[in-house]
């Protein structure tokens, strides 16, 4: 009678794990397996770390995404925002920020002050934050979110393409102000906010203080609505002095084109 052949332990373990979609197990698995053997590990253990493995490698890979899929003009972050040039951000409170007990709560932070003082590093550095921790975001300007919506409003999916943006855990606007803004185009920017009122979060940045933007938006009533909306929940942090820019480049003196005034719009 000839013995039975069995087939070798685990030789179907490759073809499982790739059922699975772990490709970190199937990669770790020898090593792991001689480890274990060699130094004793209960049954539970050995899962354990293949596992971990694979959820470490799943989740870094998902924040990876999370951030090209956000779109930032620029990966900037805490780590090298130099505090110390802005008192204004203050420290403890941005850190705090990080944590990202506003998102969960959808409330917004607001980020004002004049250009190259930081806005749009610590807009961004606190949605890559949120990125880590698996929110879905999503970086445009101003001007870019009204190019999306007016395209949208074209095809007449405004609504669809409002709901849809509240997949995104957090949004951010950056540079509201840079320029005046049509009727139309301030009116798809309230729509934007008050549809994530209390649903969604969003960082906007701005060169003008809420006072200014009645000139912005080209309406005071429309600009009174969305702020109400837009502070109701928010952290609102006001950083000053010069552009880090210029500082980088040693010089104190602030080049004209850099400042843009607002009131553009011909007053006849
Ligand atoms: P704003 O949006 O206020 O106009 P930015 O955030 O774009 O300014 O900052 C301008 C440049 O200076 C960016 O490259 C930014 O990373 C850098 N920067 C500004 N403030 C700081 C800071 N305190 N520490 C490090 N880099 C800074
Ligand atoms: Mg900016």
């Amino acid at each position: 009678m000839s013995p039975k052949k069995t087939a070798p332990v685990g030789e179907r373990l490759p073809y499982l794990l790739g059922k699975l979609k772990t490709p970190r197990v199937l990669e770790r698995l020898e090593q792991t397996a001689a480890t274990a053997r060699e130094e004793g590990w209960p049954y539970e253990q050995f899962l354990e770390v293949l596992l971990e493995a694979e959820v470490f490698a799943r989740d870094a890979s998902g924040s990876r995404n999370r951030i090209r899929h956000a779109a930032f003009p620029a990966h900037k972050t805490l780590e090298d925002f130099d505090f110390s040039a802005q008192p204004a951000a203050e420290k403890p409170l941005i850190f705090h920020l990080a944590q990202l007990a506003w998102t969960a709560e959808h409330k917004n932070v607001c980020f004002f002050g004049p250009p190259g003082t930081g806005k749009t590093h610590l807009a961004i550095a606190l949605a890559i934050k949120a990125c880590q921790a698996g929110h879905r975001v999503a970086f445009a300007t101003a001007q870019q979110w009204i190019d999306r919506l007016e395209q949208a409003q074209h095809r007449n999916a405004l609504d669809s393409e409002l709901r849809r943006l509240e997949r995104y855990s957090l949004l951010i606007v950056d540079e509201i102000g840079y320029l005046p803004l049509e009727r139309q185009a301030a009116n798809l920017l309230f729509a934007l906010v008050a549809r994530r009122y209390e649903r969604g979060s969003i960082i906007v940045t701005s060169n003008h203080g809420f006072e200014a933007w009645g000139e912005i938006l080209g309406d005071a009533m429309v600009a009174a609505a969305l702020i109400d909306r837009l502070i109701h929940h928010a952290h609102i942090i006001t950083l000053k002095g010069k552009s880090y820019r210029l500082r980088e480049r040693g010089t104190a003196a602030a080049p004209a084109a850099e400042i843009q005034p607002v009131g553009l719009r011909p007053t006849t």
